[in-house]
Order: C-alpha cells, then sequence, then structure tokens
C-alpha cells in the first residue's frame, strides 16, 4: 500500500466532492473566507464540538457550561480593549498591488524567538521619522517586539519600507453594526460573554474558586488576510474555557491547562509529531503568558489552540466600565478580590483542517487499484457504519432494512444498495465510515453479518446480536473519553 502527500488543493476540492465544506454562496461567486459546511462535515464537526464540550463539562466538576448572545452592549469591547487595539498594521506595496500584515511579515523575516539585541533596538529607535504617528509606532513595534539576532535584515526591511511601501494603514478587525442610532459589533470573542456574565454564574451554581465556565460559539472577525482554507476565516467558531483563580495560583494552573490541552489533541491520534508548542513573545493585549499549541498542517507549523494567562485585566476593565463589583469572597483573608483567569481558546476549524490534512489518505492498493480514504478517528467519524445487502435481492434487502432500523436510534448510520460492494466499500472509505456490515445469503442462515474495517479491510463474521455492541465499541465518543483521562493519569 502506497499513500502521497497530500496538498491544500486536493483537501479542498476532496471537501467540496465528498460533502465536508462548501465555499458559501457559492452561486453568486462566493465570499472569500467564509464557507458552509455540507452534510458530512456537519457531522464531524459536531463530533469535535461534543469530544470537547463533554471533556470539559462532564469529566470536571468544577467546569460548568453558557451560551451566550453573539451581539453583546458595545461598552463591553471598549472595556476589554477591543474597540481600540483589535486592528492589524498593513504595509502596502504598490508595485506588487499587495498588503502585507507587518506581524506576519516580521515574523517571516526575523524568527522572532531568538534571544535579544539590544544595539539594533537602540539604533531602530533612532531612526529619523517624519511627522507621520504611524510609521514612528511600526518602528517603535519593531523596536519593541522583536529581539534580533538577524540584525541586518530589520534594517534591510526598514530601508525597504521608507522607500518602497507606499503607505502603512491600520485595519479594524471586528464588524459592525447600525443598531437604534449606535454601533455595536459581532463578538471577536466567545470569551467576553463568559466574563460579563461571571457573578451571574457563580451566583447560580455556588461554584468556589478554582472553576471554569465553558462556551461554543460563532465569532466574527474581518481578517485581510483571510486564505489558507478554512484555516482563517472571517466567521468561525471558537470553544473557550476561562478557569477563574487565586492569584497565588496562576504558574500552577496556566502549566495544568497547557499539559491537558495538549493531551486532549493527542487523544485525536493525528501523531505527536504533528504539534509543539510556541511561547509567545509579543503577548496579544490582555495577555501576560502565552503558548501556542501549534499544528504541522500542509502550509506548515500553525496556531491550533491558545492558552494564555489573562491575570485580572478583563473583569478589572468590566468593573471600571460598568461600575458593578466583579470580584469573589476570600474566606482566608477576609476580604473580596478579582480573580485571575486562564483561558484555553481554540478554533473548531483548525481542529477540522487538522483532521482532514493529516487523515485523508489516496492509496494505491496491491492490485494498483485507488482509494481515496479518510482514515479518521472512528469516535469523530460523520457517519458510524453503512449497512448493505451484498446484493439486490428482496430478502438481503429486507433483512439489511430490519438490522439499519434497530440500530439507527443508537448511532448515525447508512444505508446503500446501489452498485457493487466494492464501490460501495470506496464510498464509505472516502468519506471515513469506520464500519462496512453486509448482509449476505448465509446471513439468513446463521444470523451473522460481514463487518468490514476501513483501514485495515479486515473483514470478520459477527452476530447480529452482537452488531450493537461492536459498533459502540468502536466508534462512541466515549472511548475517546476514557483515552483522555488514561493519557492524563500518565503523562
Ligand atoms: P492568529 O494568530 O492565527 O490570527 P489569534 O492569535 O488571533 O490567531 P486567538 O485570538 O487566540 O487567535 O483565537 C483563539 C483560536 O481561535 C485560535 O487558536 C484559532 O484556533 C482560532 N482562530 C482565530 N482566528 C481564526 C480565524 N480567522 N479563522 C479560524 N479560526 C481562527
Amino acid at each position: 500500500m502506497r499513500n502521497h502527500k497530500i496538498s491544500l488543493k486536493e483537501i479542498v476540492s476532496y471537501a467540496k466532492k465528498y460533502g465536508f465544506i462548501f465555499p458559501t454562496s457559492e452561486i453568486y461567486d462566493g465570499i472569500n473566507a467564509i464557507y458552509d459546511y455540507g452534510p458530512y462535515g456537519i457531522h464531524l464537526k459536531n463530533n469535535i464540538k461534543e469530544y470537547w464540550w463533554r471533556s470539559m463539562i462532564q469529566i470536571n466538576e468544577n467546569i460548568i457550561g453558557l451560551d451566550t448572545s453573539i451581539l453583546m452592549h458595545p461598552k463591553i469591547w471598549k472595556a476589554s480593549g477591543h474597540a481600540e487595539r483589535f486592528k492589524e498594521i498593513f504595509l502596502y506595496n504598490k508595485s506588487k498591488n499587495y498588503s502585507y500584515r507587518l506581524d506576519f511579515l516580521l515574523e517571516k523575516i526575523f524568527k522572532p524567538n531568538s534571544k535579544g539585541d539590544n544595539y539594533l533596538c537602540k539604533k531602530l529607535c533612532k531612526i529619523k521619522t517624519k511627522k507621520n504617528n504611524l510609521k514612528k509606532r511600526i518602528i517603535q513595534y519593531i523596536a519593541d517586539n522583536i529581539v534580533l539576532k538577524k540584525y541586518k535584515k530589520i534594517l534591510v526591511l526598514v530601508k525597504k519600507f521608507q522607500d518602497k511601501w507606499n503607505y502603512i494603514y491600520e485595519y479594524k478587525l471586528m464588524f459592525q453594526i447600525d443598531f437604534k442610532k449606535q454601533t455595536i459589533y459581532l463578538r471577536p470573542e466567545t470569551a467576553q460573554g463568559i466574563f460579563t456574565n461571571f457573578l451571574n454564574v457563580q451566583n447560580s451554581s455556588k461554584l468556589k474558586i478554582p472553576f471554569g465556565i465553558a462556551q461554543i460559539g460563532k465569532v466574527f472577525r474581518n481578517e485581510i488576510m483571510a486564505r489558507q482554507f478554512i484555516f482563517r476565516m472571517r466567521e468561525f467558531e471558537q470553544m473557550e474555557m476561562q478557569f477563574f483563580i487565586h492569584h497565588k495560583d496562576e504558574d500552577k494552573w496556566f502549566k495544568y491547562w497547557k499539559n491537558k490541552r495538549l493531551i486532549w489533541h493527542l487523544t485525536i491520534g493525528l501523531g505527536e509529531k504533528k504539534y509543539r508548542y510556541f511561547e509567545h513573545e509579543q503577548l496579544a493585549h490582555y495577555a501576560k503568558q502565552a503558548y501556542d499549541i501549534q499544528f504541522n498542517f500542509p502550509f506548515g507549523f500553525k496556531e491550533l489552540e491558545g492558552i494564555h494567562s489573562r491575570r485580572n485585566f478583563d473583569l478589572k476593565k468590566h468593573e471600571k466600565y460598568s461600575k458593578k463589583k466583579l470580584r469573589v469572597f476570600d474566606k482566608e483573608n477576609q476580604r473580596y478580590y478579582i480573580p485571575y483567569i486562564i483561558e484555553t481558546s481554540v478554533g473548531i476549524d483548525r481542529i477540522f483542517l487538522a483532521i482532514l490534512s493529516s487523515s485523508l489518505k489516496m492509496e494505491v492498493l496491491k492490485q494498483k487499484t485507488k482509494r481515496t480514504v479518510l482514515k479518521i478517528n472512528p469516535s469523530l467519524a460523520p457517519v458510524k457504519a453503512a449497512i448493505f445487502p451484498l446484493i439486490q435481492d428482496k430478502r438481503l434487502i429486507a433483512y439489511a432494512k430490519y438490522i439499519f432500523n434497530s440500530l439507527k436510534t443508537s448511532f448515525l448510520l447508512t444505508y446503500e444498495e446501489n452498485d457493487s460492494i466494492g464501490k460501495r466499500y470506496r464510498r464509505q472509505d472516502a468519506i471515513g465510515t469506520p464500519i462496512c456490515v453486509t448482509i449476505d445469503f448465509k446471513t439468513l442462515k446463521d444470523k451473522c453479518v460481514t463487518i468490514r474495517y476501513r483501514d485495515s479491510m479486515l473483514q470478520k463474521r459477527v452476530l447480529i446480536k452482537n452488531l450493537k455492541k461492536e459498533i459502540k465499541q468502536e466508534t462512541s465518543i466515549n472511548k475517546l473519553l476514557t483515552k483522555f483521562l488514561m493519557l492524563e493519569s500518565t503523562k
């Protein structure tokens, strides 16, 4: 069996052909970087959400869920700093008719995790600028944020930007809506809905610090550099958990969640080598410590999930802007305090892309036949099992339908009777169905069916009465949760 490396282009066309992801509004030529999830994509997405949700809410007695609105009071975004600071700086190059996002450009050139060089920073600060605040700010940004070894390159860049970059501009990332003569925003993160409900949740649940609030929901960012398929979209979905702690425990909980979130990803089975940590040196305006879990996508290692210590930045700001106290009582010291927060934040669409890009295989089999197979974790597979009568014979069809009906309340199944059995296997391989069940003439006598496994293509006979157990054992989300708990106890 041979494999070839799958390109992003192949993933995009696979996703459309097999009903995972479609470009939105395609008949009107679409909208860049917005996508629709197709009939199989939606099940995969829901299964990812279910696994995350249960691994947060069901396994941890001190984490509870929330579902807050997308449209919120505009003051929230002033308090959080997003209204002012959630924007990107771009350099426009007229000859190339192209805008470069400054942080990406710098990251590409300088690989900013090398250790500092004060000499260069000083030199950069001395560079004279005309009375152009934005230019000044960019140079300051470079000086403040980039620790350099390869400082010669930065001088080249600055020179270039003085000569060649035609203008520099800022781009706001929040979408705005007019509402009753004021501007409100589509939320760019789910976190603020958690912070602003923090006391409601605490008062109604009586949870004591440390405790967490988890939320899954849509968010919107007007990304100018939207590309790389569903990696960077303008409308996407986040799964966030905000963990409220006493400040003395910051390091302990930060390490705990950094470790735990990587373990969660590893259970999906895409291979340990595909993941790595990346420590931020350039922190978001709210963060005091930040690590990314990066994944090796077809275009290289990129952020999959962020783990941040937001400290009490957000709650403090909301206290100030709302003039409401957002504090908990510290029994030991007999005083109220604003808790610190450790955040874990991951985009479902990026997990989806990680899974597709690592699990999609084009295999050349022994007899030089080819198969497209999605070797996805069976617990996340869109369809759990396919039920086939071997041929279109009345008795076999009736038996297969009887089995389908008796199992359909337990699993998402599919039934097929058209085409040869080989072609039906191929179709199910391509959408990642872990088990195919075939009813043949022997079944009528021995009450057994043939089970065929997607990855190994091995077959075995199973008694019909054991079929439910067999499918459940292979495909339930509980299996992933058990693996997660096991791995957690060993790492
Ligand atoms: P990036 O540096 O890639 O722009 P970010 O640091 O802005 O990402 P966060 O604000 O930390 O991302 O958001 C948390 C998570 O949301 C990210 O780890 C990622 O999985 C997901 N995410 C962020 N932006 C997008 C997007 N435009 N499309 C899809 N998922 C996204």
